[in-house]
């Protein structure tokens, strides 16, 4: 068994328990296997471990690797988790299946004129910023709504759910409160009647309070890959 292998079967384990210790069944929870960093041999092993869908941040890694492992006997799901900008869009629309990071209407907009006929919808999830937090990232609680009725609208895309990455906090009650906030909004949302299965939160570190509170979705690198090496560019 490769070390990718075990960690996967690890993490399974890891996410039965979670779920089981929530009152939930372990089908409610999928794996987002997030392989930035990582080359294509990770993603290859992780693959003929039985993982479907990998996450990637930078749009330009994440494309190169969706190049090479193309043809593939089985279809891999990619889905773009990092920050999109406006000159990155096609290369989105055109590659990837999933957004997660969607937090401006403009965004959208782009994604949506350039994801190509050929292709199904590109699903979407809407980054909120549930805390308020030091990353920037992500479309305030209130601002949600009207984001999310405009996104609704665009034919080439699929509005799935939500995602939040928010702030590290200290200990288990702590990061579930903030999970809490993204589920309300989640809720409210599909009470005023979206059509939407996706809540994208928790990863290595705090996965157990998401899934504690809801999530539907846990977006894991390090607990699958092993420890990434420091990023020296920024560039996305
Ligand atoms: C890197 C990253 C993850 C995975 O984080 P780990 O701590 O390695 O599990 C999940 N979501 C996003 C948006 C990320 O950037």
């Amino acid at each position: 068994m490769t070390t990718i292998e075990g960690n996967l079967q690890g993490l399974s384990e890891r996410i039965a328990r979670a779920c089981a210790q929530a009152g939930r069944e372990a089908d409610e929870v999928s794996l987002l296997a997030v392989s930035k960093t990582f080359g294509p041999d990770a993603v290859r092993q992780a693959h003929a471990a039985g993982q479907r869908a990998f996450g990637e941040n930078y749009v330009q890694e994440g494309v190169e690797k969706i190049l090479m492992l193309r043809g593939s006997t089985e279809p891999i799901e990619w889905h773009c988790i990092g920050p999109v900008q406006s000159n990155k869009t096609r290369l989105v629309a055109e590659h990837f299946d999933w957004v997660q990071s969607v937090d401006r209407l403009k965004i959208a907009e782009r994604l949506n004129e350039q994801r190509p006929e050929g292709l199904p919808p590109l699903q979407v999830c809407l980054q909120v910023n549930v805390d308020g937090g030091l990353t920037k990232s992500g479309v305030a609680p209130n601002a949600l709504p009207a984001l999310a009725s405009a996104v609704s609208a665009l034919p080439r895309l699929r509005l799935r759910g939500l995602m939040c990455i928010p702030e590290p906090a200290d200990g288990f009650e702590a990061q579930r409160v903030l999970f809490l906030q993204a589920r309300a909004l989640f809720d409210r949302l599909r009470a005023e009647g979206y059509a939407l299965d996706t809540l994208s939160m928790g990863m290595s570190d705090d996965l157990e309070a998401a899934v504690a509170a809801g999530s539907t979705m846990v977006r894991v690198g390090r607990a699958v890959f092993g420890s990434r090496p420091v990023r020296v560019t920024s560039s996305a």
